[in-house]
């Protein structure tokens, strides 16, 4: 169904005009999957258990397991559940430590460290982050931590913020990292939830040009948690502070003496007459840590991932996705208050024994070309950002790019967190990329732990604004509504009777509806955290029998996948389905426009029209006469049908603290609603004035 003819209208698809780029010879040589027909080879394979099962044995198990999946995503037979390797008992921090010990990796260096300021560098070999994690486990257990207990962590990029989640893992404490750019309401929130007894922190921060003081945040987050304590609970009783910038920078306004303690304070009280305290074997079903997700399109969600599944997703994917050999460097400028962080900075780099660059600086301080350096600097060869972050450096250039640096050891570069935008895409592939590496648009959620659909670099080629196919022991379905005669699809899950109403999974390759996962992989979350009827409600109860994404997508005539936005999002046209990165993307394409967000909003005959926020490049003036030229630009990408009737320039849209553009406050200023409390729970925007600023140019 590339193209629908609808009274004469005609609506096109991105992928009609789009190049295929195949895999470089240079990577597929050496990678570990060399063409398609390897990577539908190992597919098929994945399609049995043993496939995982195989990979999971390649990692230390305390106790071998001998079961190996067991699972129920249909509420219909009762309760939902997914177990991995039950019977098996590991451990995930000694798989990335230890073990690597082991294989002789003990002075390969694990993390090269950058900080805020460019000449702020320092590593750390295997050896020395196991002695660091070692001693961390002392003083946590020192603290009362026990297997099970919730460790909270709120802490910049700093090496600390690994061996902080690091040595939960090896005594089986639960740790729930919260992002070090959240408010104290908002970390309290999260203390009150997970019932963390034990917080960590570090004094201060500077962000670019920004001092942030985070243990202030953190005694605020302290009040608010000890009003609302509860039986059983008494709040934080430890908070471990490590000291990142010291008496000079910040005057600590408040320490409380018996709670308050310095990380190398508490590293000198270390009895050194007694043992560490042994390695934890953990139950391959046992929670490792619990993470919320980005707060998108509502209140996060704390979800629980286990020990052995996120293990083997993690370390596979990793190996893959990244095409990761032992000599590479690899640069992932996630933080790890995001899943991301998680999976691809601290656990799968480190089940794989890499070599990673861990920033704590950001990409536009103390200029623009930062990345691009570093990766000279460090010669990076896998390099892992979001598409709001090369957009926002796309803007400022190519010469920003090319004239400070080569990126000459680049082969691989990645993007997750939204659909990249085709324009971007191009960018990333012939500037960052110098038209020579694989682009990797990696799809996935905090939910599933690691990556669902992506491209392999050495053998899948790539379509720019397709994530590609299914990763291996992933299988996607395509959801549409049966009563829905039409070639094209009407959803609407505000309908009362959404939940009623018969779906049908998509046999034909073609296809476009809501996006699925028919049965578990590995890494799936089991929970969310304390409420696991949430959970069954939020992603089993839409389609009995599948896990709900929540995002559209459609399936071309290859099997691609083209994520088109959140359900919620998607628009509804006189009957007819646009996905809002379609819009988005032909608005990106022309060139004043730096970024573009669209939502539906109510229209009187056509059920739904076109609301499109828009921001202009540095130094365009967003008039009439660029509003027509953009309506026209739409029209000739994608058809009549898809011209916005509503265009609004901004200097800035609302984003989350992880980059994503949060549509669903952008949809009910569309809808019409003008006060900020109307907005629903904003705690995950990035900056809140632009709401204000929103409201009033409407
Ligand atoms: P919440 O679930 O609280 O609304 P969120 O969905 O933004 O927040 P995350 O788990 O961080 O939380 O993000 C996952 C979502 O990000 C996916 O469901 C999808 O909408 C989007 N996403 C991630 N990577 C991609 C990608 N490569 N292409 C398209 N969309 C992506
Ligand atoms: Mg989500």
């Amino acid at each position: 169904m590339p193209e629908v003819d609808v009274q004469s209208q005609e609506i096109h698809h991105q992928d009609q005009h789009s190049e295929v780029f195949n895999p470089p010879a240079h990577i597929s040589e050496r990678a570990w999957v060399k063409s398609y027909n390897e990577y539908k080879n190992n597919y098929d394979a994945s399609m049995d258990e043993q496939f995982y099962a195989g990979i999971a044995r390649e990692f230390h198990w305390e106790k071998p397991f001998t079961q190996i999946l067991d699972y129920n995503f249909s509420r219909k037979k009762g309760r939902v559940f997914v177990e991995w390797f039950k019977d098996g008992t590991t451990n995930v921090a000694y798989n990335c430590l230890d073990r690597n010990l082991n294989a002789n990796r003990g002075d390969k260096i694990a993390f090269f460290y950058e900080g805020n300021e460019p000449t702020e560098t320092n590593s750390i070999t295997y050896k020395q982050l196991h002695e660091q994690v070692v001693d961390f486990s002392s003083v946590l257990r020192n603290m009362g931590v026990r297997r099970g207990h919730c460790v909270a962590i709120y802490m910049p990029m700093v090496v600390e913020i690994v061996v902080a989640m690091l040595a939960c893992a090896r005594i089986g404490a639960i740790h729930s990292v919260v992002f070090g750019g959240f408010s104290a309401e908002s970390l309290a929130n999260r203390i009150l939830d997970s019932q963390a007894r034990v917080l960590i922190t570090t004094d201060g921060v500077f962000r670019g040009p920004k001092p942030v003081e985070l243990k202030k945040c953190c005694d605020d987050a302290c009040r608010i948690v000890n009003q609302q304590l509860t039986a059983g609970y008494n709040g934080i009783e430890k908070m471990v502070v490590y000291q990142r910038l010291g008496a000079e920078h910040l005057k600590l306004k408040e320490w409380v003496d018996g709670r308050d303690i310095w990380w190398h304070d508490a590293i000198k009280q270390i009895d050194r007459t007694i043992a560490p305290p042994a390695v934890e074997w953990m139950n391959a079903e046992d929670p490792l840590f619990m993470l919320y997700t980005s707060g998108s399109t509502g209140k996060p969600k704390g979800l629980v991932h286990t020990t052995g599944g996120y293990m083997v997703t993690a370390a596979t994917t990793f190996k893959y996705v990244f095409d990761y050999h032992d000599q590479d460097i690899y640069f992932c400028t996630a933080d790890c208050g995001w899943i991301t962080g998680h999976t691809y900075l601290c656990y799968g780099p480190l089940l794989n024994g890499a070599t990673s660059v861990l920033f704590e600086g950001i990409p536009t301080y103390p200029d623009e070309s930062r990345c691009w350096r570093m990766i000279d600097r460090y010669n990076v060869t896998q390099f892992y950002t979001a598409p709001t972050a090369i957009r926002a450096l796309m803007r400022f250039g190519d010469d920003k790019v090319t004239q400070t640096s080569t990126r000459n050891t680049l082969r691989i570069l990645g993007s997750v967190g939204e659909p990249i935008n085709p324009e971007a895409w191009m960018w990333y592939h012939r500037v960052v990329g110098n038209s020579n590496c694989a682009i990797v648009d990696t799809y996935w959620q905090t939910e599933t732990g690691g990556i669902m659909i992506t491209s392999q670099p050495g053998a899948v080629p790539t379509k720019p604004g397709s994530a590609s196919v299914p990763f291996y022991g992933v299988v996607p379905a395509v959801m549409r509504k049966k009563s829905d005669q039409s070639e094209d699809l009407v959803l609407d899950n505000t309908d009362e009777q959404f939940k009623q109403d018969e779906f049908y999974e998509e046999s034909q390759v073609e296809a476009e509806g809501y996006l699925v996962i028919k049965r578990p992989w590995p890494g799936l979350a089991r929970t969310i955290y304390g409420d696991h009827g949430r959970y069954e409600e939020t992603y089993f109860s839409m389609f009995d029998g599948y896990y709900a994404t929540g995002d559209g997508c459609r399936r071309d005539k290859d099997g691609y996948y083209w994520l088109t936005g959140r359900i919620d999002d998607v628009l509804n046209v006189s009957g007819h389905r646009i996905g809002t990165a379609e819009v988005e993307s032909a608005l990106v394409g022309h060139k004043s426009i730096a970024e573009a967000a669209v939502v539906p909003m109510p229209h009187e005959i056509k059920g739904q029209g076109i609301y499109a926020y828009v921001t202009t490049k540095e130094g365009i003036v967003g008039d009439e006469a660029l509003r027509a030229q953009l309506k026209s630009t739409v029209r000739v990408a994608l058809g009549p049908i898809a011209t916005p009737d509503v265009i609004h320039f901004t200097p800035s849209l609302p984003k989350t603290r992880s980059g994503k553009i949060m549509r669903r406050i952008l949809r009910k200023i569309a809808e019409g609603l003008d006060s900020v409390s109307q907005l629903g729970d904003v705690s995950t925007l990035a900056d809140p004035s632009v709401v204000d600023m929103l409201l009033k140019n409407k």
